[in-house]
Formats: C-alpha cells, structure tokens, sequence
C-alpha cells in the first residue's frame, strides 16, 4: 500500500487557487475516484511523487515520452540551446532543419508550420482546409479527441468523455452546426454525410488509430475508403497523428498502413517532452498559410529555440534508430499476450486493442471498433482496476476512454513486475 498524504494536501490547496486543482482535467482521477499523485522527478521507466512512491510509468506524459523519462539525449540538446537565449521571435536554422527533418519522415508533409500544442495544430488544420477549399463544414469521428478548439468539442472523446460534458458549454451553436460527426469505422455513415451536404465540406479529420475512447483500431479499407471520398469529393484528408506520429512509425499511422492523408497534424513526440505542435501537408494547401497565402496563423512562442532543440534530438534519434519500433512492438505484444493469459487463468475475458506500443484493455466482452462498443466497457470496474494497480506501483491512464503508451525504458524485468501486478489486480477486483 503506498500512502499519499502530501499528494492529498497538495491537491486540497490546489483546488483553493487552479479549477479543480488541475491543469488538464483527466489529471484529476475524477473518473477513477481518489486523488491525483503529485509528481517530483521521473527517470527512464520510473515516476517519483511527493510521498516518495516510485511508478512504473506507461502514459508516458499521455505519450512524448518514448524513450522513456528525461532521455539524455534529448536533456543535453536543451541544455546546449540554453545559454544562446530561450526566444528570440526571429528564424532561426534549427526551425528549417526540423521542418527538414519533419519532412523527410512524415509521408504526408511537403511543407509544415510550427506550432505550440496539437489543439492548435488541428485548429488551424481546419482554418487551412476550410481557406483552401472555400467550404465551412467539417467531419469529425463519434470519440475522436482533436484538442479542446471549439469545433471539435462535439462528440468528443479523452477527457470530455471522461467528465461526461462531450458537448462543451460555451462552444457556440454555430460553430456546433459546422462539425458534422459519424462512428468511427462507419464508411456508409460518412458517405451519407457528405451526400447530405454536396460541396460543403471542407474537411474529414481523424486519428487514424484512436487513442482517445482507449484504443481504437481502423478496420480493414477504412483509411483507404476516405481517402477515395476525399478524393472524389474534393475534401482535404486530414490525419491527427498528435498521438500516433513518430510512435506507430517514424512516418507515424500513414506510414504503418500506406495511405498518405492531404494534411497532418502533429505534438507530443515532436517536442520531446516540451510544448511543441506541427501541421503540415501538401505544397499547394500549405501555400495558403500566411505570409505565404491568405490563411492566417501565427505564434509568438512558436519555433521556440529550447523546444525545436529538443524534438531535433527526439525525431533525429527515432529515424536513426529504427529498431525502436520493432522493440516497442516486442515489448508490448509480451504485455498484451501476458495479459490474455492472465485472464485466462482467472476465467476472464475482456477486450484489448493494440496497434504497436499503444495499447488498452476495455471491460467488455465486445470487440471495441468505435465510441458505441467503447462505452459497453464496465467503467466503475476500470476505475478500481486503475486504483489497485496505482497501489502496486503501475501508473496508468486514468480514464478507461485513454491508451496506454509504452516507452523503450520497459525491461523485460519491468515486464514481468507489470504482468503479477496485472494479474492481483484483476483478481482483486473479482473478488
Ligand atoms: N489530437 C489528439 C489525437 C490528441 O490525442 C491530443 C491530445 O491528447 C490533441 C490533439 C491535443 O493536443 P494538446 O493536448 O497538445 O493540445
């Protein structure tokens, strides 16, 4: 049992001066009960909170983290860019060789424009699109979460789910009528969409694998079905990789299963931990955005020197070291089967999803394919299983409506604590 009185305390003050004494509202374990953990330090594999417990981390910062907390590489480059200033709100070279490098490993991108966090990425995705095609509407997927921009708090998965306020208070009527939503996997559905709405929509935006109603795989065709609609329809394709960029593959989702959307949007790995977000795509569509076109977007923070520095060192380490990727898959597919078998013995049957290291167990005997089969997961049942392995040292999401994310710091020996701690808890929760 670890305990945690100065986390409580710390909470109980924070609620006094930050809304519910967070700021990012899945922190606050409101969809697991207990409080939040306060954390002091983090090194490959491990967290450390305030009560001095050590967590086996697989969110992984919700998911920069690939290789692991406070990789060195990523460390030393912040602290060479240090002492040169922190902004200077000019060009620097380092923005042209991450735009560089961005290009040579996303299959999509031919041009890209910096930014401070995935919400603004798909935020101004969307305001490109909608610039480039004359249209206003958007499709968006039922559980799909593309950052908290008002157009996308419609049906929204993550933390909007997780609070139950999936329509957001303060997003206008207005901006609701412009985003158009569709079940995940559902081809027929879209099509019925943009059949209804000939020459108006602007945009189909999508994790091409979700994270955000746990993980969510694209059914065999889907990916290349929309981008056949797109193409007949003369919609822009857009693929959020904010997760799945840098992490299913170098090149991210498009790469792993071959089809290249019109425009991506990227953060998390990109900025190695720092806040860093990225929306790229064709020439001829990212010739729209200002100073070049007439699409306006900009940023005082954004090509930040300390932050372009660190992802520098992050995406040049992954496309240097592709065995990466075949050792997270490793990793997590020895997780995932270890679980299977855990269940096994314990005559238990519920569903895991994986795509490479992402991964999400739901508590549901259904296959999960979109919002409707995710929400058959019993979620009072994650939410125990969430504090019992808190309680063993596993820190997971919390929120059954999350993926877990797996880093290159997970051992073997890591592997095994993980998989006992898995199975006490499935067992504790049973009885
Ligand atoms: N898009 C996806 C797929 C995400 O998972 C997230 C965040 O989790 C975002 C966009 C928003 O990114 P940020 O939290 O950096 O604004």
């Amino acid at each position: 049992m670890n305990k945690s009185t100065i986390s409580d305390e710390l909470f109980l003050r924070a609620q006094q001066s930050i809304p519910g004494g967070v700021n990012s509202p899945v922190r606050a374990f409101r969809a697991v009960g207990g409080h939040p953990r306060f954390m002091v330090s983090a090194k490959g594999p491990f967290m450390y909170d305030e009560d001095g417990n050590r967590y086996i981390d697989l969110i992984n910062s919700w998911g920069p983290m690939i290789l692991g907390h406070a990789a060195e590489i990523v460390q030393e480059a912040i602290m060479q860019a240090i002492p040169n200033s922190l902004s200077f709100g000019a060009p620097t070279r380092k923005e042209v060789e991450i735009a560089e490098l961005i290009i040579d490993m996303v299959p999509s991108i031919e041009k890209v424009r910096m930014v401070n966090s995935g919400t603004e990425a798909t935020m101004s995705a969307i305001r490109v699109a909608r610039g480039y095609t004359g249209r206003d509407k958007i499709i968006k997927f039922e559980g799909c979460y593309h950052g908290h921009g008002d157009s996308f708090l419609i049906a929204a998965g993550s933390g909007a789910v997780t609070l139950g306020v999936p329509d957001s208070p303060g997003v206008t009527k207005g901006v609701a009528l412009d985003t158009l939503t569709a079940p995940y996997n559902d081809l027929e559905a879209v099509k019925t969409l943009v059949e209804a709405n000939k020459n108006q929509v602007a945009a189909i935006i999508l994790e091409p694998v979700v994270g955000n109603m746990g993980l969510v795989i694209p059914q065999q065709g889907f990916l290349q079905d929309l981008r056949d609609l797109c193409d007949r329809e003369g919609i822009v394709l857009i693929f959020d990789e904010v997760m799945t960029g840098f992490r299913l593959a170098p090149g991210g989702a498009q790469e792993l299963f071959g089809i290249t959307p019109d425009m991506s949007t990227l953060g998390k790995i990109i900025g190695g931990g720092m806040p860093v977000g990225a929306y790229g795509g064709k020439k001829e569509i990212m010739d729209f955005v200002a100073p070049a076109g007439p699409v306006y977007q900009a940023g005082t923070l954004s090509g930040n020197p300390i932050a372009m520095s660190a992802g520098m060192a992050m995406l040049t380490y992954l496309r240097n070291h592709p065995e990466v990727y075949t050792n997270l898959e490793a990793t997590t597919a020895r997780m995932v089967s270890g679980m299977q078998e855990n269940m096994q013995k314990l005559g238990l049957n519920y569903t895991i999803n994986r795509v490479g290291s992402m991964f999400s167990i739901f508590f549901t005997q259904q296959p999960v394919v979109d919002f409707a089969s995710a929400q058959t997961s019993d979620t009072a049942l994650f939410g125990r299983y969430f504090n019992s392995m808190l309680q063993k040292g596993v820190y997971l999401a919390p929120s059954q409506y999350e993926t877990l994310f797996v880093s290159t710091a997970i051992t073997d020996d890591l592997v095994d604590q993980y998989l006992q701690a898995n199975y006490e808890a499935l067992q504790e929760v049973h009885n």
